[in-house]
């Protein structure tokens, strides 16, 4: 893919400011309408990104800075770079899901000068046969519009799990791989087999791997082809499958694509925004929106979960050393427990308006004092269903105290990897450590699972971890009562689950637990084709 335009060198207009920020404005106006009209061109999830990035090139501070560096003299190009620059550095400064926003404003600051240079913007190349997209990284406006029928997989430098490339991939059902150091060394031409289900590219493999690879691609084909039905085992034995939403208007999709409920519904997504704590009126009116689409079916809302990578400004705006281990989770929440308040009385609000079945739970929890003091609030404002997230690992250390109180525990994979292995899940330089196949974290879903079972509570998966088909076979065999996804993996992990028995899974559990690392968990659970 083209490399990104030059930067525009340091320098000085002919004199007439007024001129040069007429054709800047010009420009911000023509990237705003582009990026709105592909939008709608997009629709879906897509839209909305595309809309942000028009928005940041309407953002009045944006065109004052400029204005003010053209007033003193700088050419209107190099000035929109200045300012986008300075913008960026802010953002990426603030670390985390707002770091990573800095790459769409480096897209948004490239289209503008592409267009003062009347050049075209950087963007996929043409190609009439179907291919593997390597990138640098990749703008929410290229990725938006990516077709299907042509890119086959992408490739990045740069980006996180997190970024818009990746989500964006995600909701599209591309195979996308982040984060790989090398990528650039990738020569155009070359034959790659990428295998975004473990994160691994071969370059020029050999005729073996690629017919297991068309093999594995024909089975994924028939399981989206296949009938939509409720989560089950081969034996019967029925492992709900559900979503992991961030907005009610993701609900009717996750709906088509076979969702038996909500299993994650990240309330802190609404609010990311938001200067001042969000009201009931507005909480309630948002959470009947979701509840409406699910009467009769089980809907999990997660109180607010401010943190490292998704700051609330009005949960905690102070600076901390290590964000991932402060002030967050229902640690935020109760040291100001009117907004926690407010947010279970509008979810009460909710429930008692539609016929949907609400569980609400509490991110962060550490232990059973945390977990009995939130359900109790849960209880005295009106909430039926409640419990914790398991995603530290002392509440794993002590589940069964935590199921005194909790009805439930759903596990977050993603920050239970995070705590057990000590590494930043934002960081790419520790990105090894991160695998949730790491036999550590399976013997805390272990222990989760088994807390659970002992008392007859449900313990279900909302992590990343559960929208792996192969892992997700392990963690029901560790004890999980149900998996929650990003709704685009539903059908794979459906597909993998009719496979198996429950004494398969369980002894593909046993053979993980003992491996020693996650390679060599992924390997045992494999196994030998008789579990
Ligand atoms: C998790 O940590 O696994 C989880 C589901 O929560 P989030 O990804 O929003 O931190
Ligand atoms: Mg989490």
């Amino acid at each position: 893919m083209p490399e990104p335009l030059a930067d525009p060198e340091p320098g000085t207009h002919g004199g007439d400011a007024d001129a040069e920020y007429a054709a800047v404005s010009a420009a911000f106006t023509a990237v705003a309408d582009d990026l709105m009209q592909r939008g709608t061109k997009a629709g879906g999830a897509a839209q909305e990104v595309l809309e942000a990035a028009a928005m940041m090139a309407q953002d009045p501070s944006l065109a004052d800075d400029v204005k003010e560096r053209i007033n003193a003299g700088t050419t209107g190009e190099r000035a929109v770079f200045e300012a986008f620059v300075t913008f960026q550095d802010l953002l990426t400064g603030m670390g985390g899901y707002m770091a990573e926003r800095a790459t769409d404003l480096g897209d948004v600051s490239q289209r503008i000068i592409a267009r003062l240079r009347g050049v075209a913007a950087p963007g996929i190349p043409e190609s009439d046969e179907p291919f593997i997209l390597v990138a640098r990284d990749l703008a929410p406006a290229d990725t938006a519009l990516l077709d299907l029928a042509k890119v086959l997989a992408l490739i990045t430098r740069d980006g996180g799990p997190t970024s818009h490339t990746a989500i964006l991939a995600r909701s599209k059902s591309i195979p996308a791989i982040v984060g790989v150091v090398n990528a650039l060394t990738i020569k155009e031409g070359t034959q790659v087999l990428a295998d975004a289900s473990i994160g691994v590219i071969t370059i020029e493999p050999g005729r073996e791997l690629l017919e297991d690879a068309r093999a594995r691609i024909a089975s994924r084909a028939a399981a989206l082809s296949a009938p939509i039905t409720d989560g089950a085992l081969a034996d019967g034995t029925k492992i709900p499958l559900l979503a992991n939403l961030g907005n009610p208007a993701d609900a009717a999709d996750a709906v088509a694509l076979g969702a038996e409920g909500v299993g994650l519904f990240r309330t802190e997504f609404l609010f990311l925004d938001s200067k001042s704590a969000p009201t009931v009126a507005d909480q309630q009116k948002k959470y009947t929106e979701l509840l409406r689409h699910f009467a009769g079916k089980k809907v999990v809302v997660r109180a607010l979960d401010a943190g490292a990578d998704k700051p609330l400004s009005f949960l905690n705006d102070a600076h901390e050393e290590n964000p991932a281990l402060g002030l967050r989770g229902l640690r935020a929440l109760r040291a100001s427990e009117h907004i926690l308040h407010d947010q279970l009385v509008a979810l009460a609000a909710a429930d008692a308006e539609t016929e949907a079945e609400l569980w609400v739970m509490a991110p962060m929890v550490s232990d059973s004092e945390e977990s009995e003091y939130f359900v109790n609030l849960g209880r005295e404002l009106g909430l039926t269903t409640v419990g914790v997230m398991a995603e530290v690992p002392s509440l794993a250390l002590v589940a069964d105290q935590v199921f005194d109180s909790a009805d439930f525990v759903s596990i977050g994979t993603n920050d239970l990897t995070q705590y057990t292995m000590a590494a930043d899940r934002m960081l790419g330089s520790v990105a090894s450590f991160q695998d949730p196949w790491h036999p550590a974290v399976l013997r805390l879903v272990k222990m989760l699972g088994d807390a659970g079972a002992a008392v007859g509570k449900p313990v279900g998966i909302c992590g990343e971890a559960a929208a792996d088909p192969e892992l997700a076979i392990v963690l029901v065999g560790l004890g999980a009562t149900s998996l929650s996804m990003t709704p685009a993996a539903l059908a794979d992990v459906r597909a993998a689950l009719r496979d198996v028995t429950l004494d398969q899974a369980k002894a593909r559990a046993a053979r993980a637990l003992a491996a020693r690392s996650a390679a060599g968990a992924r390997a045992a659970a494999a196994g030998p084709v008789l579990d």
